[in-house]
């Protein structure tokens, strides 16, 4: 896949560098590891901190985190080309140190919370010492926030929590949660939550079952059903203003949407790759499959797929296009790809599966594709303007009316002229 601009030599050094070290060294992580969320895990620690130390000795830990947070604060392009490659791998982002959500759970921190928050939770977050797990979703409804119930009511020196949260990624290695919660319930419908954090040992927090995707057994998932009952949190948890919740929670998932799309390019270049190598490989009535014309054509549709979703993610501003884009070019390269290995594409021994419904995944998290369309026609439309007239700007009888008379006389001397 080719950028049409100059990456610096000297970074293009690092990427280079973290594509053989991605390769070499972290890839094997993704086969023989559980969680790369699961920091009581001691195989997990012996095999996954060595990695981290030579990743901040290359200056390349927690690169998105500006230099007072103790990354580099690389603009969106350099982040864009390093989650290309840190997309290859399920344990790539936790060795670089810029996993999601912990990498937007961070940024609420670092611009909301206390000293001691920061103290408390930030500082062993960004080195990875624990993880944590943002908690929005109810189970009545995530794409429109406006249903959500769950309660904080504010007592003395406390708030109190009550509710129930579906799909907390993560919440069953978190060491803490940040919750939206209903502070204001007669205020306007986006004034009316709150986020807070809260520690995942506080007393009236539990998980009711971990719900998993796919084919993910029973209480083996990483999406917890977490139930808030009267739990007691100091004032000072509350983060951010008072009914701001909305607005702390998009400051965070705009940021975290992009680097899905980001890290979503290196499976789809993972599946693109090992598409043109079966292609190449394999024989099948008198010639290799990359012969056959309407192999051709899934190499090249996926090539051109993945080139447009490059476009996209050009335009770093429109967040809402490339979500919306990105499950679809996802989906169609691994169905290809899956499609090209025969039986062997629809077995649990090559990724296809897990990557088709890992499309369908990212076509929910952090907002369903249909919401993120709305946004992205409404940001369009914009910049349009609806006709006075009765009929539209390019009906062409008035169109040929307006040309002739601009232009009728000329013609018609000119006809008389010859
Ligand atoms: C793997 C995974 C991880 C997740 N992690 C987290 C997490 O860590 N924390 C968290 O809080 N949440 C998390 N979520 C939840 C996610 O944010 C929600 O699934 C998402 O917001 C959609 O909400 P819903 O599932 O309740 O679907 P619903 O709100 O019930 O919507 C269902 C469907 O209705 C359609 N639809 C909805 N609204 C519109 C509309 N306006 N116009 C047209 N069609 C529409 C879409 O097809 C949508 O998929 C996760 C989800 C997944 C799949």
């Amino acid at each position: 896949m080719s950028w049409d601009f100059e990456t610096e030599p000297e970074f293009q050094k690092q990427l280079d560098w973290m594509e053989k070290f991605v390769r070499e060294e972290v890839e094997p992580l993704d086969y023989i590891l559980e969680s790369p969320y699961d920091v009581r895990d001691a195989k997990r620690n012996k095999l996954v901190r060595p990695l981290q130390a030579i990743v901040r000795k290359q200056k390349l830990w927690a690169c998105h985190l500006e230099p007072e947070l103790g990354g580099q604060g690389y603009g969106q392009v350099k982040l864009a080309l390093m989650n290309e490659i840190l997309g290859r791998s399920r344990f790539a982002p936790t060795v670089f140190g810029c996993q999601a959500p912990d990498t937007g759970n961070a940024e609420i921190l670092a611009k909301y919370g206390t000293l001691e928050q920061k103290k408390k939770y930030l500082e062993p977050l960004l080195a990875n010492e624990i993880v944590s797990c943002f908690s929005m979703t109810e189970p009545q409804g995530g794409a429109d926030p406006k249903v959500f119930t769950t309660r904080a009511d504010l007592r003395g020196d406390n708030w109190v929590l009550n509710g129930e949260k579906w799909f907390s990624s993560n919440a069953r290695w978190a060491s803490f949660l940040i919750v939206m919660a209903v502070s204001d319930p007669d205020a306007t419908p986006y004034q009316r939550q709150s986020a807070f954090v809260v520690p995942m040992d506080a007393p009236g927090v539990s998980i009711k079952r971990n719900v998993g995707v796919g084919q993910e057994p029973e209480g083996a998932g990483a999406h917890a059903y977490v139930s808030y009952k009267d739990v007691q949190i100091p004032k000072d948890h509350l983060l951010g203003p008072r009914g701001s919740g909305f607005a702390v929670a998009q400051t965070r998932l705009g940021g975290g949407r992009i680097h899905h799309a980001m890290r979503t390019i290196g499976q789809v270049r993972r599946a693109f790759d090992l598409m043109c190598e079966r292609a190449l490989s394999r024989t099948t009535q008198g010639s290799i499959l990359a012969d056959k014309q309407m192999v051709q054509e899934k190499i090249a549709d996926s090539w051109v797929d993945i080139d447009k979703f490059k476009d996209y993610l050009k335009v770093r501003k429109d967040i809402a296009a490339v979500k919306a884009q990105m499950p679809k070019v996802f989906h169609d390269v691994a169905v290809r790809a899956l499609q090209l290995h025969g039986s062997l594409g629809v077995t649990p021994e090559m990724p296809f599966v897990d990557q088709v419904m890992e499309s369908f995944v990212m076509g929910l998290a952090d907002g369903p594709t249909e919401v993120h369309k709305i946004t992205l026609a409404r940001q369009i439309l914009r910049e349009y303007k609806a006709t006075k007239g009765l009929f539209p700007s390019g009906h062409i009888p008035a169109l040929r009316e307006a040309a002739i008379k601009k232009y009728g006389d000329l013609i018609e001397r000119e006809v008389i002229a010859q």
